[in-house]
């Protein structure tokens, strides 16, 4: 805390950054809180993603800026779901100033945030589309703003919403501070840079490793046909996994979807043409873990705020480097360890070794996991989890019925029959098709025709759940 007093910061958004858990700022936090506190000029950042940009343009505009009538703050946001997670970010910093600041974006009723307008906006937080919207309306006025920010910068050109962000530029005053955060630096950006701002500095931290330490990244080499059966093998064998799986086209994402449904996982899937309303809901179903399994587009994913997750999955491997540290770094954050996972066909081959010069990070290869290793794995799981429900407080009714049985019969059988009864879908071999190692050509034609069984809803939910064991206490 001392480090970001030392930055600058005062009483009145210390606690708050307390609050949030920050201890120490990031590298980037560093260098432009004190720059946008002291001096007065523009702004360019650029530090990769999940480095905490966020927070490095809004503690310092924070600090300057009081409850007014007037939108004082625009912050521009390629998505929509950015927009809420920015506002919130932001509104989770602000101490108790009190100011009003609201994500503004499309797709939702856009006279509610006349509304909102009306009563007054401080920070607003919007993606361009809706802002332009509301000023063409004349229901939005930015002609007294002290600060706009173009957040995201190079997502929103990649998105091509460069037009209506200079649009929406030339309609506020001159006398403002523009700040633009990007992950990277197209050319484009110092174009609309020179173009729209004042004497400006560009601050950047320099991307020594792109990907974190804490991301242990590995590849499976992999036939189109098996992709399917190999992330059930690696969900299967993962004592956690709690994850994200990439796909390529909104079809992709609905048949994985599907499949993985029909197998008894707690998936649900996301792209970009499913509505406003459902993408909420789905991501909410999975922040709060009632499904563990997120399968998306490049597209869907962008901004999503998600707490650390376990995996991050290249079910299709992206062609583009960037794109894979953009998805890649959704695991191992804070601290904490993750695994990234690519699928890798003939055709990946070459994307593989350019994310590797792009990275500098050599991605291992690993076996696909054998059946019987997943089985022993699922068994010591098994073993462990009837242990902790053992050790744990049991049901009075329960511990009758066991007395009873073992009155009259031979403990042994009376355990590997509960166990039997219980377990028997999930010990079962069948249930996996056969893989052939990708190097050998002749395939046998032996896939076996068995599906997974169709589990009902709870019982996958005890199976997958990453806390399983918590889960199942619960019951005992
Ligand atoms: P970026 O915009 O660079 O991708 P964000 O601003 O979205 O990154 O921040 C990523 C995450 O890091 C957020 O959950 C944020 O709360 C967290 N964060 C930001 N600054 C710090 C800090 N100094 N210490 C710890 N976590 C931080
Ligand atoms: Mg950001």
């Amino acid at each position: 805390m001392e480090k970001f007093k030392f930055l600058g910061l005062s009483e009145k958004t210390l606690p708050a950054i307390a609050k949030k858990g920050f201890t120490e700022p990031s590298p980037i936090q560093e260098l432009t809180i004190p720059f946008l506190l002291d001096k007065d000029q523009d702004l360019i950042a650029q530090a990769q993603t999940g480095t905490g940009k966020t927070a490095a343009f809004a503690l310092p505009i924070l600090e300057k800026i009081e409850r007014s009538s007037q939108p004082q703050v625009l912050i521009l946001v390629p998505t929509r779901e950015l927009a809420i997670q920015v506002a919130k970010e932001i509104h989770s910093l602000q101490g108790n100033r009190g100011l009003q600041i609201k994500p503004i974006y499309g797709g939702t009723a856009i006279t509610k945030q006349f509304d909102q307008l009306k009563y007054g906006i401080d920070i607003i937080v919007g993606t361009p589309g809706r802002v332009l919207d509301l000023l063409s309306r004349k229901k939005m006025n930015l002609n007294h703003i002290s600060h706009a920010v173009l957040d995201e910068a190079d997502e929103m050109l990649n998105m091509g919403f460069i037009d209506d962000v200079e649009e929406i530029l030339k309609q506020t005053n001159t006398h403002k501070r523009t700040l633009l955060f990007s992950a990277t630096m197209p050319p484009e950006i110092i174009r609309i840079a020179k173009k729209y701002m004042h004497k400006y500095a560009v601050l950047s931290v320099k991307q020594q490793q792109i990907t974190t330490d804490l991301t242990d990244q590995f590849y499976y080499r992999l036939k189109e046909q098996e992709k399917l059966e190999v992330l059930c093998r690696l969900m299967d064998i993962e004592k956690e996994f709690y994850g994200l799986v990439f796909c390529r086209t909104r079809g992709d994402v609905d048949k994985l979807t599907t499949s993985l449904i029909e197998r008894g996982y707690a998936a649900d899937g996301m792209h970009g043409e499913i509505t406003q309303k459902l993408r909420e809901k789905v991501l909410s179903k999975f922040r709060q873990k009632k499904i563990n399994i997120l399968v998306a587009t490049d597209v869907a994913a962008r901004g999503m705020d998600i707490p650390e997750l376990t995996h991050v999955v290249n079910y299709a491997m992206t062609q583009h480097p960037e794109a894979y540290v953009h998805r890649i770094g959704r695991t191992g954050r804070a601290g904490k360890q993750g695994t990234a996972i690519s699928f890798v066909t003939n055709s990946d081959l070459k994307a593989l070794h350019m994310v590797e010069r792009y990275t500098k990070d050599s991605i291992r290869q690993q076996n696909i996991p054998k059946v019987r290793d997943i089985i022993r794995y699922k068994k010591a799981r098994i073993r462990d989890r009837i242990h902790d429900i053992s050790e744990s407080r049991l049901d009075d009714s329960f511990m009758k019925m066991a007395d009873e049985l073992l009155e009259k019969n031979d403990a042994n059988k009376i355990v590997a029959a509960i166990l039997q009864q219980h377990y028997h879908k999930d010990l079962d071999k069948s249930l996996y098709k056969e893989i052939q190692p990708v190097s050998q050509e002749t395939r046998s034609k032996s896939f076996r025709k068995n599906k997974r069984p169709h589990h009902t809803g709870k019982r996958v939910w005890q199976n997958k759940h990453p806390f399983a064991k918590k889960a199942v206490k619960i019951y005992a």
